[in-house]
């Protein structure tokens, strides 16, 4: 790649100071590769556009740059803004206004909430609170909640079924109903940016947030070929992606708790009010962001007892599943298409280890 005609590098103050947008705009003349990268949910969004011009290049990097300013400003769970409105209202009894991605998030969270059988559930926003979660600081030094103050939320069963959409007014009767969209908003981030650049006729494209993307058309002559994150470093091994298809990873390694030897991840079973640690880490292919989004953190929760019940509850059949000591158990679709790295250890496919879905 040609580093010469980079021929664009802006700098972005936002109200927020936690989200500094970065674009950077490679133009890749011989391969017409146009590329920028983004800062924000706390990643780097890589955004990659493949036959398209200059100019057409530019302004999808515009559009996607206030795109994603403002589902930050909508959506973030701690930062005071349109969400942290809605949660105050749901503790107050109060109805209150949201936009049609919130809408959009919440609809599409019930059906999963209801098929992962309250696995997902992006009303638990109480609990990942008290679980000190609600940072971008990690690791979080100190011991765990009371268990008190666990119970207290778990009685009420906050679920965002129990929240009442009529147009935008959003409204509950459960006032422990708190929204965190941490498990599905990179999802919806990412399909939402593809369909704005599908919107604008482009057909090659990969919108990749820190390893989680969706990809469509191709490199040229080639598929996009993408890494599937290793726990704690380095990659598993490697996929091709085309068509029009989004991977995610989940995990229990990046970001937690650390209380002496004891580690308590990010990801939280909305049914015992604890963190879950039984599998290292899930990827999930599914032809959208958000639903490979809540389906990796809805299988993390699984574990490893339950995982292909619930994959087969979401109608996933591309699932790689890594245990704490590295193995990997993968469908055999999925198997199919990862090329391993070498130093890979064990792997073991589905049908005959009866995880198959
Ligand atoms: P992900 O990295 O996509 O697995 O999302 C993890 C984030 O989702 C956490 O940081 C929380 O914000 C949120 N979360 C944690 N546990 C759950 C759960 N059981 N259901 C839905 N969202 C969750
Ligand atoms: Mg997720």
């Amino acid at each position: 790649m040609n580093l010469n005609s980079i021929y664009k590098l802006r700098l972005f103050k936002t109200p927020f100071a936690a989200m500094a947008l970065i674009i950077l705009l490679v133009a890749c003349r011989q391969e017409q590769e146009h590329s920028a990268e983004y800062f924000v949910f706390g990643t780097t969004v890589e955004v990659k556009l493949f036959g398209t011009s200059g100019d057409q290049a530019n302004q999808v990097f515009t559009d996607l740059q206030q795109m994603f300013q403002d589902m930050h400003r909508d959506w973030h769970a701690w930062e005071p803004g349109r969400l942290t409105r809605i949660n105050q209202s749901f503790t107050d009894g109060q109805t209150s206004l949201a936009d049609e991605t919130i809408v959009e998030m919440i609809e599409r969270s019930q059906l999963i909430e209801e098929l992962t059988e309250g696995r997902f559930n992006p009303a638990i926003g109480g609990l990942i609170r008290l679980w000190g979660f609600h940072t971008s600081e990690y690791p979080i030094i100190g011991p765990p909640p009371g268990q008190a103050d666990i119970d207290e939320i778990l009685i009420h069963a906050p679920s965002s079924r129990d929240i009442h959409i009529d147009g935008l007014q959003l409204s509950s009767d459960n006032r422990y109903v708190q929204l965190d969209f941490g498990g599905i908003a990179k999802g919806y981030a990412v399909d939402l940016a593809m369909e704005h650049i599908k919107e604008l006729g482009i057909g090659s494209a990969i919108v990749n947030a820190g390893g989680d993307l969706r990809a469509m058309g191709g490199h040229g002559d080639r598929p996009w070929r993408v890494a599937i994150r290793k726990p704690g470093g380095g990659v598993i091994g490697a996929l091709e992606v085309g068509g029009d298809e989004a991977v995610f990873t989940s995990g229990n390694y990046e970001r937690f708790r650390q209380d002496k030897l004891d580690r308590y991840p990010h990801i939280i079973d909305p049914r015992s009010g604890w963190p879950v640690a039984d599998v290292a880490s899930v990827t999930v292919i599914a032809s959208e962001g958000v639903w490979a989004d809540a389906a990796a953190t809805a299988l993390v929760v699984a574990g490893q007892s339950d995982w292909p019940q619930v994959a087969r509850a979401l109608e996933l059949d591309q699932v790689l599943v890594v245990d704490e000591t590295g193995v990997v158990y993968l469908t055999s679709k999925m198997a199919q298409r990862v090329r391993f790295s070498e130093n890979t250890e064990r792997v073991i496919v589905g049908p005959g280890a009866t995880i198959d879905p």
